[in-house]
């Protein structure tokens, strides 16, 4: 089984710097051991809340980074030294988009050489390349931002099927080549319906993803001041109202068990197994 947990749910400049919601990224790691430990986008706060929740930054073995905007890179460097045990190991995999390695016309890059000199391996990712990572099959996947060379990622596992995580991106025609037959999607929701922003997601373009792409369940993130005033959780079920897709608002500290079947809870809450023995005790 593998544990998805948000260690932020904010984007945007606005929800950045306040730090309404967290802008830390995602950690994907498996239940009971240390065989897989990703990070997604670790934007600010991508080391503090690590610690603060208890997930040791030194067990990270991969780092995948979508795209060099500071609410998705920030951390990236403070996470390599602690992925490279501070410096004193070349360890673990770097997987980030060209824009994040080298930069491009509109973005610095967001690593410097010598950060980028520490991983075991550098992958620099553009949509339709694979890796291997820890057992788990990675694709990155387009998507269409203001930085060119964005990606997304997808995660195909052995046993349980796929997830994949959309990062800043608008609609495309092609959206579901690269995001159908999951059976999770993360989708960026910077903004609720009717605020359209070239080059990010709405409600409104997460409702014509879903349609095009219909995985077994969806959770939006990333969300911006203005999403944040209209309630994700109201705009998750207006979404999941069009689309019949069961949709979740991601919040700060959110679990998801990704198994053969799909669970959310809280970090540092206890799921599924004790649940079920307190439903016995109460039975
Ligand atoms: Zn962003
Ligand atoms: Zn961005």
């Amino acid at each position: 089984m593998l544990e998805v947990i948000f260690l932020g749910t904010g984007g945007g400049r606005f929800a950045t710097v306040t730090q309404k919601r967290r802008t830390g990224g995602i950690r994907v790691i498996s239940a009971g051991s240390d065989e897989v430990n990703m990070h997604i986008d670790p934007g600010p706060g991508a080391l503090i809340y690590s610690l603060e929740m208890g997930l040791d930054p030194q067990k990270i073995r991969a780092i995948l980074v979508s795209h060099a905007h500071l609410d998705h890179a920030s951390d990236v460097a403070v996470l390599i030294e602690a992925m490279c045990h501070a410096t004193t190991k070349k360890r673990g995999v770097l997987i980030a988009s060209k824009s994040v390695l080298r930069g491009n016309d509109v973005c610095e890059k967001a690593i410097s050489r010598y950060h980028q000199a520490m991983p075991e391996k550098v992958f620099e990712a553009e949509a339709g390349l694979g890796f291997e990572i820890d057992g788990i099959n990675i694709l990155a996947c387009k998507a269409v931002h203001s930085d060119p060379d964005a990606i997304g990622f997808r995660f195909e596992t052995k046993a349980y099927g796929g997830f994949a995580y959309i990062p800043d991106s608008e609609y495309f025609a092609d959206v579901s080549k690269f995001y159908s037959g999951l059976r999770l999607l993360i989708l960026s929701v910077l903004r609720p319906s009717g605020q359209p922003w070239e080059g990010h997601m709405t409600t409104d373009d997460a409702i014509r993803i879903l349609d095009e792409t219909r995985p077994e369940m969806a959770v939006i993130t990333h969300f911006g001041m203005q999403m944040i005033a209209r309630i994700p959780e109201k705009e998750a079920e207006r979404t999941e109202k069009r689309t019949g897709v069961p949709t979740r608002a991601a919040f700060d500290g959110m679990r998801i068990i990704f198994g053969e079947e799909i669970h959310i809870g809280r970090m540092g809450e206890k799921m599924r197994k004790e649940q079920k023995d307190l439903s016995s005790f109460f039975g």
